[in-house]
């Protein structure tokens, strides 16, 4: 496998690690006790944000969010769509890497 090929994989596998810290409940980082929203003094907001929610109800908690939200269209945009369209980019760059190194399996046998 060449040079170029080997450090494409290598993002792709700390791409897959980052995603997997991202999304890990039990990441003591992913879990807010604050709401955190920028307040007119310029500080993070430190209330408490509603159950089920990221933010406190001054804050957009009390607003619709995802289908609910009155510009909703397709979805093609959301969270979900996008790490589903990365997920589909890395398997991409990792089925290239092994055909890759199958035709160099093959040129040097
Ligand atoms: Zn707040």
């Amino acid at each position: 496998m060449d040079t170029r090929a080997k450090k494409r994989v290598e993002r792709a596998c700390k791409e897959v690690e980052n995603l997997r810290e991202l999304h890990d409940k039990n990441n003591p980082l992913n879990k807010s006790h604050i709401c955190g929203a920028k307040t007119r003094q310029g500080n993070p907001c430190r209330k408490p944000p509603l159950n089920g929610r990221t933010r406190c109800r001054l804050h957009g908690a009390l607003s619709p969010s995802d289908k609910e939200h009155y510009n909703f269209k397709s979805g093609k945009f959301t969270k979900e769509a996008f790490l589903e369209r990365k997920k589909q980019n890395l398997s991409y760059i990792f089925f290239k890497a092994l055909i890759d190194l199958e035709n160099e399996i093959i040129r040097n046998s």
